[in-house]
């Protein structure tokens, strides 16, 4: 199965069992917009829960907030999104369609690197097992020739996102000859900017409407209250804010199902630390924050930090955390250290002092800022993408599981019981109703046992517990664990510490210390 395959199976499965559903579908959806089912809201919560505390739990000098969506306009004017949250569009003349420019030129970059893997592929077989492949990469001049080409083209579109230069991006394109995927044709438009943040008015058009936006990112409800935070929680540097929230796009190239939305939710945290302190810090919360990807078990080759050649002119470190999706590495999390920006230029168009009292150099200073800012939604989609999996069993039979992590898992255990009679639904509904308050347990006892199974796997559940007919003389039960799908006899009495064990958070905690 080739990855676009594995992933339209797993946008469908998504849907299929109620995690993921497209927005207003009886309505023929809404573009880049998706709704979470029953199953799809329990990993979010799940998955929020696993950041909020290793932010706010694991560290004693990180508080969480959450801030309004709607803020007062002139924080936009102060962050410079009025001004400056563009993305540089061009259409296509013959099909019509519209494409980021540095989206483009990003695709041919990677086509550039798929060129290098193949000739790497075509050269291991010539050469068999005498192969070397470090030796080659670094000799072969064909491949040193497509590097070449790749880092000039890279290096010219970092140098033309920096100074703003449309022209030269609309060069860069005809230059490498990109087409249109859809027409095959270069009729290329020129390129403009456009301004990603939605509008509305907020008050009735007789108060005199004002415009005021959706927020783009949950940053700015951080840094306008840095100093109710700082002051109310007699918080002092180095010390951070954490927040959880929706935030909005307009997106102009919607696609890849959840990985660029128009509506999604963000986890950010603003870390505010001394002035000359900060690459100390950014690289701290580089680390924490691998470490909490890589927890997941999802294997460390699926992971690497992408270092931006292109930076803000405010920032001066920032890396993103990219994941291997099934097409291909790509941006989950920021990393971004931003010095004084923020908060000068809210100081600056608010009038208001932003700084901190250092009691113990007797200064007052604007601190600096090392930001983590992670999607909720491609995180979802790195577990389910990670977690996918289409297995032939040694009996024949094939399954899908969802190899989630169980902490993440959106149902925790099934209740079985074997049969409907002998009093087994009964002791099947004595053990939910234990368990029910500290877990999301499910009960059926629809079709049999082995169907039953496959439909727990299909959604992810860790554990599948079955009241068979030893259980109505000695009170155990059979769990059976998705993953190995091994079976154990425990007795009903051991099953809250079974399933605390299994699925507590303290494991991953653990790992992250
Ligand atoms: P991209 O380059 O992919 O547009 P970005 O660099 O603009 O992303 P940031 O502004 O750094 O993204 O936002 C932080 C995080 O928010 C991203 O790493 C991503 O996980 C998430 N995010 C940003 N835009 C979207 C979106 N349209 N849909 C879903 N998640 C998003």
């Amino acid at each position: 199965m080739t990855q676009e395959e594995l992933f339209k199976k797993l946008v469908a499965h998504c849907k299929e069992y109620g995690f993921i559903f497209p927005s207003s579908e009886i309505y023929d959806g809404l573009s880049a917009v998706y709704d979470y089912g029953q199953l799809g809201v329990e990993l979010k919560n799940n998955i929020k829960r696993y950041w909020w505390d290793a932010m706010t739990k694991l560290h004693d000098n990180v508080v969480g907030i959450d801030a309004a969506i709607f803020m007062h306009p002139k924080t936009w004017e102060a962050s410079g999104h009025v001004s400056a949250f563009n993305d540089p569009l061009i259409d296509n003349k013959d099909s019509k369609k519209r494409y980021r420019a540095d989206v483009l030129i990003e695709d041919w970059i990677a086509k550039q690197d798929e060129k290098i893997g193949k000739e790497v592929e075509k050269a291991r077989k010539r050469f068999g097992e005498s192969f070397n492949e470090e030796q080659y990469l670094a000799t072969s001049p064909r491949v040193l020739d497509i590097k070449a080409k790749r880092d000039a083209v890279n290096q010219r579109m970092a140098d033309a996102l920096n100074a703003n230069d449309l022209v030269e991006l609309r060069q860069i394109i005809v230059d490498c000859e990109i087409v249109c995927p859809i027409s095959g044709t270069r009729n290329w438009t020129e390129v403009r900017q456009f301004n990603l943040m939605f509008d509305t008015k907020i008050g009735s058009l007789s108060d005199g409407a004002n415009t005021i936006y959706l927020r783009p990112e949950t940053a700015q409800g951080i840094f306008v209250n840095f100093l109710n935070v700082q002051k109310t929680g007699r918080m002092k540097l180095p010390f951070g804010i954490a927040q959880i929230g929706k935030a909005f796009r307009n997106e102009i190239v919607a696609r890849q199902f959840i990985f660029r939305m128009r509506e999604f939710e963000q986890m950010e945290m603003q870390f505010f630390v001394r002035p000359g302190e900060e690459m100390r810090w950014f690289e701290h919360w580089k680390n924490f924050r691998m470490k909490w990807h890589q927890a997941l078990g999802f294997g460390e080759k699926n992971y690497r930090f992408h270092d931006h050649e292109k930076l803000a002119f405010y920032a001066n470190a920032a890396t993103d955390v990219e994941f291997n999706f099934p097409f291909g590495f790509k941006e989950v999390e920021g990393i971004h250290s931003r010095t004084d920006y923020d908060l000068g230029q809210h100081q600056k168009y608010s009038g208001k002092k932003m700084q901190y009292f250092d009691a113990e150099t007797g200064e007052s200073y604007i601190p600096y800022v090392i930001e983590t800012s992670i999607g909720v939604d491609r995180m979802i989609l790195q577990v389910l993408s990670a977690a996918y999996c289409e297995e032939k069993l040694e009996s024949g039979e094939e399954r899908t599981v969802l190899r989630i992590p169980a902490q993440l898992a959106p149902v925790k255990a099934a209740i079985l019981p074997l049969v409907k009679k002998d009093g087994m639904p009964e002791i099947a509904r004595e053990i939910m109703n234990t368990l029910k308050f500290d877990y999301n347990v499910q009960y059926d006892e629809k079709d049999s046992i082995g169907k039953r199974y496959r439909r727990q796997d299909a959604i992810g559940t860790p554990l599948c517990i079955t009241v068979d007919t030893q259980t109505l003389s000695d009170r155990t039960v059979t769990v059976r664990h998705r993953d190995s799908m091994t079976q154990e006899r425990v007795a009903i009495e051991a099953l809250p510490a079974l399933l605390h064990d299994e699925t507590s958070f303290s494991k991953l905690f653990t790992k992250l210390m």
